[in-house]
Order: C-alpha cells, then structure tokens, then sequence
C-alpha cells in the first residue's frame, strides 16, 4: 500500500482507455433537527451534547420522520428533473461501525424518494453535458471518529479512538448519479463541473450550506476504464468523501492514470474504496468493496412508509428558486456580457459575490473587474475558494466607491484591498492606518507640478510647443513625489493649466 503506483500518461490513458464515471454525492440538509429524533442539527459543538437515546440508538427508543427532511429530498428531487415517488419506504442499511451507534443506517434502498432525473453542466468552454441522475434518497448522517495516537489520524497505529455522536442522525440527501459515459479527456473536469454545478442549484434551493470543508457535501468518485474495443464496464474504485472540487478532478485523473497502468500492464482493479491525498494529490487503497448483499437492506419497521401527495409535491415545485443556469443567461444579460466574460465569471466561481456587489451599490462592470482579476488571483495563490477571501462583497463595493468618488485612486484602492485582506479592518480603517487617501488639494498638488517641471525644463518646453503627451512624464514625477496618493487626471489638468498659463 505504501508503494508508489505506476501511472501512465494522461494522453496515452485517453487514446487507449474511455473512462466511465460514477458520481454519489451527500449533501447534509441544514434542518432545525435530525432526521428521526428532535435533538439540534449544527455542526460542532461539545462532543455529544447534541444527541438523545433514539440517535444513540438505545434500545427501546423509536424515531420519526422529520418532515422538513422529506421537503428538502423532494425539492433536491425535482429541481434535478426527478420524477417523485408516489409512495416509498426506509430501509435498514445493516453494517457495525462505532459511528453507527444502531448497527445500521436508516437509509432507503430499492425504493428512492427521487429517481430518473438529469443535470446539465457547463464546462469552462461553455459545452455543456448533461449527466443523467439515477437517484436522490434520504439517508442519515454517522457520528465521528477520532483515532487518537497515531501519526496519519487513521485508526492504523492509533492508541485509542473517541466518539462524537453530535452528528449521527443529521439529514442526508445522496444524489446518484447514472454511469458517465463517453467524456474521455475531459472526465476529470466532467466530474468537477457535475459537483460544482450541484452545489450551486442546492445553494440556490437553500437547503444545505454546502460547505465542502466541513463535510455538508461530499462526493464519492466511481472510476473505472474500458478498453477502446471494449463493450463492458472495466472494474470500478470508489474514492470516498473528496472534500474539494479541485480534489474532485484530481482523484479521477489520478485514478485514470493508475488503473490504465495496471490495465496495460496485464493487471487488474480491485474493487475497492480509496482515499484520495490531499498533499499529493494520490489516492489509496482502502476496503474492498461491499456489494448490496452484504448490508442486508430490510424495510424499516419502525417508520411509516412515505407517500408525498401530488398535491404537496406540485406546491413544493412551485417554491423551487430560479435555477443558476436560467440565472446566468438572465445576468449575462442584464449585465450586458460577452459569453467570454460570463465564463471567465463562472470559471472563478463569482457569479454569486459579484452580484452581491453590484447590491451594495457597485457597477457591474467594476464589480467583476475586482473579482475576476484581483481577487481571483489573490484566491488563486492562497489555494482557497474566492467566496473564502477575507473580504466581503460589501467591502469591494466600498473600495469601488472610494475610487469613483475620487478619494482613492485604482492603485490606492489595491493596496486597500491588500490591507483588508490582510485583515485591518474595513476599507476606510485601512484607508486611515496607512494614509492612503489621495491628495486632492491643488494647492498641495501645484507645488509637486512646479518643482516637477522645474526640474525637467525641456519636458516644459515641449508641453507649451503644443506636445501634450509629453506631460506624462510630469505626470509620473508629480506621482512619484505624492507616492502615488495624487489623482493621475487631476494632475494632468494642473500641468496643462501651468504651462499654459
Ligand atoms: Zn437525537
């Protein structure tokens, strides 16, 4: 296991091999309470505080369905083109893991609440692929564990392990989607796109936070190959709980480029689950896998069956939000944007912050100027998602402000945005501590004009020949005297005013 894989080059992988994928994602629904007991649905907390005996699966306790959990499946459902069931049941998923206090998960098996419905995702160049989805089902949450000891957090070589049941029973929506076929190089990105996109639509349904770093969705990557002339599925991995997207297109390359070397090699893939590195980007191996059969799935008795009326499922239809992809063609309009521009939006994940900009008051040309040049860029070399820069859409629009209304110039303004990044407080706090404001007094700015054009006569001489470009030269002077805190335009107008005069 320790063993460093042979990979075969990504271009020889896709001109012998088509990958064929197979995404499940789990999304935590951010309900008041969990699914079958009331105690509090929050991330953190004290260890076990926020548990009772039907979560800890004491006996003799019983749970109920939580309708609010049900509503967010149904509308998870139909915002993925779903048909809804009419009449569906939970089973028991029956497996022993100390995070599973019940020795079985309450999850649905042969009878999903959400089935046979699609997604269509837009990759970076604009084509857009549509992967089918087999199902979405309502499931809960495990505890967690920590193994305490030893040196890589796994249970292998740890001392002892701790508990926490805090989330055992939280909400989970699993979203499933068909085999992807016939995506070739491009699978990787196929798979990001697919999870980035379902974030989005469920960030727009507001019924989960979505928060990749804390584990609110997470999405297992099925990866298998077949050979050009193949017409089975190849052997599949599956790499649990990828807690990125970046990690998400990572892993499936990675295991694209593994599973063709032992392919070639006369090899062939275990099935199994691995887990993918972070650090450098590899996965390993981890248990094989279990087939259906192992867990013994059985209705469970302790639930009612559910069956959502039509009417109740057409009155959830009609709460459903705009889409984002019906959002983006509105905003690519009402903005006036090229499909260039949309996409490098997109690509950046700003869609969301540069709309929340333009509502704190900010134009919308300038407001993605911010987002999509600097701070895609400061995103970029942090390794974070945008939305997790220490600024706020509000604070940007509060730089844009000082800029149109002369207080800042498009230079001062960046190291602004530098100082708030950087943490010391808002733009006009930053502005203050580092004395930044630009020096709008001619009186002050004259002197700088004079003494500038004292020193370059022949540069004078010229500007009063009637060579006005020449003055870009004062200009730069006049900047570099008043440390660039001067209104570049402003100075300009002095300049012709002296010279002339
Ligand atoms: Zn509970």
């Amino acid at each position: 296991m320790t063993a460093v894989a042979e990979l075969m080059d990504y271009a020889d992988v896709v001109e012998r091999f088509d990958p064929v994928l197979g995404l499940e994602v789990h999304v935590e629904l951010s309900t008041k309470t969990k699914m079958f007991c009331g105690c509090v649905n929050e991330f953190g907390g004290e260890p076990n505080t926020k548990t009772c005996p039907t979560c800890l699966g004491l006996p003799g306790s019983l749970p109920v369905v939580n309708g609010k959990g049900v509503e967010g499946a149904i509308r998870i459902g139909l915002a993925l083109n779903c048909e809804i069931a009419e009449w569906c049941r939970f089973a028991r998923k029956n497996y022993f893991y100390p995070d599973q206090p019940k020795n079985f998960q309450t999850s649905q098996y042969d009878e999903p609440i959400a089935f046979n419905g699609y997604l269509d995702v837009t990759l970076d160049d604009g084509e857009v692929v549509r992967v089918e989805i087999e199902r979405a089902h309502m499931e809960e949450d495990t505890g967690k564990s920590l193994h305490v000891g030893g040196a890589t957090g796994r249970i292998h070589g740890a001392d002892y392990s701790l508990l926490d049941y805090n989330r055992a029973g939280v909400p989970l929506i699993e979203i499933v989607t068909k085999p992807i076929e016939g995506t070739g190089a491009r699978a990787p990105e196929v798979a990001r796109a697919y999870v980035s996109a379902l974030r989005d639509l469920l960030r727009a349904l507001d019924v989960s936070d979505v928060r990749m770093d804390q584990g609110s969705l997470r999405c297992d990557a099925n990866v298998s190959l077949m050979a050009k002339d193949a017409t089975e599925f190849g052997t599949r991995t599956e790499t649990k709980n990828v807690n990125s997207l970046r990690s998400v297109e990572r892993a499936v390359r990675y295991e694209m480029t593994r599973q063709a070397a032992i392919l070639a090699g006369g090899g062939s893939i275990r099935q199994e689950t691995r887990h993918f590195q972070e650090a450098d980007g590899t996965t390993s191996g981890g248990r094989v896998k279990e087939t259906a059969e192992d867990y013994r799935y059985f209705p469970e008795p302790d639930l009612v069956p559910i069956a959502p009326s039509r009417e109740w499922v057409e009155q959830l239809r009609a709460t459903l939000p705009e889409m984002p992809s019906e959002r983006r063609k509105r905003i690519q309009t009402e903005w006036s944007l090229s499909d260039e521009a949309l996409r490098d939006l997109l690509n950046v994940g700003a869609v969301d912050l540069v709309a929340a900009t333009v509502e704190a008051g900010a134009s919308p040309d300038e407001a993605r100027g911010w987002w999509v040049n600097t701070l895609a860029q400061e995103a970029n070399s942090r390794e974070v998602e945008l939305a997790d820069l220490p600024i706020t859409p509000a604070q940007v629009a509060e730089v844009i402000g000082l800029v149109s209304s002369g207080e800042l110039t498009n230079k001062l303004a960046k190291e602004v945005v530098q100082g708030v990044l950087a943490g010391e407080g808002s733009p006009r706090e930053v502005v203050e501590k580092r004395g930044l404001k630009v020096v709008s007094d001619d009186s002050a700015l004259l002197v700088a004009v004079d003494e500038a054009l004292a020193a370059q006569p022949d540069v004078a001489e010229k500007i009063r020949g009637g060579k006005v470009a020449a003055a870009g030269a004062i200009v730069g002077a006049v900047m570099k005297a008043t440390k660039g805190q001067a209104d570049a335009k402003r100075v300009r107008e002095l300049i012709i005013e002296r010279v002339g005069s």
